[in-house]
């Protein structure tokens, strides 16, 4: 069902307040790993305002490899974060764990995401079929194309058809990026499904200096979008700050990434 040869025009997700993802529409999405208070929040969505940003990424259920690391403000952060975007016109792509979380977060939530601990959560995924609202799923830690495929099939055969895929990078035997952003997956994965393509170079390469180049490749390569990391202050972030732009750069980026678009 995900793919061309069942569906041969390109999949257009519409958010609502005319916020599109898909279908020739190139989509910036950005925010902290996490979501860490109400003046950090403030912050970030005045940063994306004044660079003409309307999706905020950001976690309040954190899949960290350390228990001991921070794990997220929950579910209040989820409301708190919810009432100021709410006000400021800015849609919500934030990552959901496990499916006891789905109908609290469904009220407060424009974009459910997958991370890619979860990409074969299959339970997860079915009960993301019966879900309304736009699913955006990560690329597995050591998965295929072909996995991501499947696990995005689960959803859109649930019945959920407003599906994104995104390219997050994979572990590799490559030790000097955290990652390996694999980019070949983006034509590969827009020539065989009619679903929107984005890339997230924050975790692709984990580095922040190296963001940016891989975020302008992206595009070129054909990403529907770039989804990336953002905080005032990176190293002060509770989590991924190494690879976390603040807003100089983040504001650099985005000039760029629309300039590059606009060569495609
Ligand atoms: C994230 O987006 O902060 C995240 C945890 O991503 P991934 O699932 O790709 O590691
Ligand atoms: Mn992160």
């Amino acid at each position: 069902l995900v793919s061309r040869k069942w569906k041969v025009n390109s999949t257009k997700i519409d958010l609502g307040d005319g916020v599109v993802i898909g279908d020739g529409s190139f989509s910036i999405m950005a925010g902290p790993c996490s979501i860490e208070g109400e003046e950090n929040v403030r912050a970030t969505i005045k940063h994306l305002k004044e660079n003409g940003v309307n999706i905020m990424r950001g976690g309040v259920f954190k899949p960290r490899s350390s228990p001991y690391s921070f794990r997220g403000m929950g579910i209040d952060g989820l409301k708190m974060w919810y009432n100021i975007a709410r006000e400021e016109g800015i849609k919500i792509v934030t990552e959901v764990m496990q499916v006891s979380q789905i109908e609290e977060m469904y009220p407060y939530v424009d974009v459910f995401q997958v991370g890619a601990r979860n990409t074969q959560n299959f339970n997860l995924l079915d009960e993301l079929g019966k879900v309304d609202k736009a699913v955006m799923i990560k690329r597995g830690i050591s998965g295929t194309i072909e996995e991501l495929l499947y696990s995005a099939e689960y959803v859109f055969s649930g019945g959920n058809e407003k599906l994104i895929l995104c390219e997050r990078g994979i572990r590799t035997y490559e030790k000097a990026s955290r990652n390996t952003l694999d980019l070949n997956a983006v034509p590969i994965l827009k020539d065989k499904t009619h679903l929107p393509v984005v890339v997230d170079p924050s975790h692709g390469i984990g580095i922040r200096d190296y963001v940016d180049s891989m975020s302008l490749a992206a595009v070129m390569a054909g990403a529907d979008g770039v989804i990336f990391e953002i905080h005032p202050l990176p190293e002060k972030a509770a989590s991924d700050g190494q690879q976390t732009l603040d807003f100089q750069q983040s504001a650099a980026l985005i000039r760029k990434m629309k300039k590059t678009y606009a060569l495609r």
